[in-house]
């Protein structure tokens, strides 16, 4: 029995720091060049890994360097890639701009990920066996809608992260179980910025959400309870990239457990605070017994 199944996205991001970002037309020379492991649903699957959890990760990689780079990320945090493809072709990436007021500007080109639009039936199966499935929007949706129709099938809990933001079929909504926007997200879907009036918004389409709200914590809302807020230790950050991701797959194992709501989102707002206050993605996500610890 697998615990937690991630379909979803890996990329290598190609980052290039630079004091000011080029117009058009224009060659500016940069300070530095990191290419860092990622791509939400890689993200997400080595926060649950690294959480605990049994983790397999089906998607695609290129058949290029990073490929290579990106598979080996996963196995590093005891992710299972066994149904993960390699499909011909590049891998996806993330060409990434970040100037020196820590603005930025992405292009995302999906490569491989682009050809997971269908589930083998062996990916099937995982899905069948696991307690949870993990899925985001950077597949083509109607890769993510077969898996979570899959899941929805076998009685599989679906844990839907809707980013990049972007309408949600209803299709889709009717086979999420939870969804976790970021704030910016859950105002997008329902055109409501208040979060808890947007949470509310939100369950006449899934039967639970959860929002984050960055430094301000996180809220959880399901049909016929009161709405929790639990908040984020304060900490200082350094680099938020992945907080979400982060928080999302380390959020599930605790679910998966059967911890109560609430005590699962403190464990993954303790996970992220973790997170945050180093530099990298995936790199930065702590380990259970950090996350036990708590020491921020
Ligand atoms: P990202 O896109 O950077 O991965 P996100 O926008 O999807 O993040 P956020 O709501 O910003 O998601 O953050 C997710 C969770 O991470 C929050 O609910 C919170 O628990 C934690 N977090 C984020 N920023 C901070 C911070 N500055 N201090 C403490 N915790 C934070």
């Amino acid at each position: 029995m697998t615990g937690i199944v991630v379909l979803g996205s890996t990329n290598m991001d190609l980052v290039a720091y630079v004091p000011k970002a080029p117009q058009r037309g224009e060659t500016v020379t940069g300070r530095e060049f990191r290419t860092v492991p990622g791509g939400k649903g890689a993200n997400q699957a080595v926060a649950a890994a690294r959480a605990g959890g049994e983790v397999a990760m089906i998607g695609a990689v290129g058949t290029d360097d990073f490929g290579v780079v990106l598979r080996e990320t996963l196995e590093h945090s005891a992710v299972d890639t066994d149904l993960l493809r390699t499909a011909e072709g590049p891998s996806g990436t993330a060409h990434i701009v970040v100037d020196d007021e820590g603005g930025n500007a992405i292009v995302v080109i999906p490569g491989a990920n682009g050809t997971v639009d269908h589930l083998t039936p062996g990916d099937e199966t995982l899905i069948a066996a696991a307690d949870a499935l993990l899925l985001q929007l950077e597949l083509p949706l109607a890769g993510v809608i077969a898996g979570a129709e899959a899941a929805h099938r076998h009685g599989v809990r679906t844990v839907l992260t809707p980013s990049p933001a972007q309408p949600l079929p209803p299709e889709l909504l009717a086979v999420t179980d939870l969804l976790v926007p970021n704030e910016h997200e859950a105002a997008l879907l329902t055109g409501i910025a208040d979060p808890r009036a947007a949470a509310e918004a939100l369950l006449r389409q899934v039967p639970q959400v959860v929002i984050t709200l960055g430094a301000a914590g996180s809220l959880h809302a399901a049909r016929g309870a009161e709405p929790v807020t639990v908040p984020a230790p304060r900490v200082r950050a350094v680099d938020t990239t992945a907080a979400g991701d982060t928080f999302v797959g380390v959020l599930t194992v605790a679910l998966v457990e059967g911890r109560p709501m609430p005590e699962a989102m403190a464990w993954a707002s303790t996970a992220a605070a973790l997170s945050v206050q180093r530099a990298g993605a995936s790199s930065s996500m702590p380990y259970r017994p950090e996350i036990d610890a708590g020491r921020l």
